[in-house]
């Protein structure tokens, strides 16, 4: 199976690595990938684990494992990636202020929950804990019910395949 998260390379040999942990993340946006790919998978303890502990404690393994098997995600999209390298670990640790020092990643993701299908936009902020990238948090800038195409019309999320080759599947 190719990777959920795009990246055109088998998911054996890309996010499932992290996943398994048998590889951490190296930046903000692998980061990023694998955890589409753990929704996208229902990995719902890994979601857990790499919230940062802040975050982590407001979730619930059983929630985020409940909304993984609501919603099918259909395509992840990378628009931007702050460069991790220059953000130290000083710089990058989560002190409760102001955060704009922290590395984000800019995508958007087409899903599909309960029958109806969403693009949403979102800017996550991430940080390094125990020497590992963990996602902080997320701005959501855009969550839109989309208007489904016809079996053989073109898919909305710009494949240039159809619909029932494409997201419809
Ligand atoms: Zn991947
Ligand atoms: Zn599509």
């Amino acid at each position: 199976m190719q990777c959920p998260c795009g990246s055109s390379i088998s998911f054996q040999q890309c996010c499932l690595l992290l996943i398994n942990q048998d590889n951490n993340a190296q930046s903000p946006e692998q980061l990023m990938r694998s955890r589409y790919s753990a929704y996208a998978t229902e990995a719902a303890d890994y979601i857990y684990q790499t919230y940062a502990q802040a975050s982590r404690a407001l979730q619930t393994i059983a929630d985020i494992s409940a909304w993984a098997k609501e919603t099918k995600w259909l395509k992840l999209t990378i628009h931007a990636a702050s460069d991790h390298t220059k953000h130290n670990n000083q710089t990058a640790v989560s002190d409760g202020n102001k955060e704009h020092n922290l590395p984000t990643v800019c995508f958007s993701a087409y899903y599909q929950h309960q029958g109806e299908y969403f693009l949403m936009k979102e800017t996550s902020r991430f940080v390094v804990e125990k020497g590992q990238w963990r996602y902080l948090e997320g701005e959501v800038s855009n969550n839109e019910a989309l208007i489904a195409p016809k079996r053989n019309q073109a898919c909305f999320c710009d494949s240039n395949k159809k619909f029932k080759q494409c997201c419809g599947r």
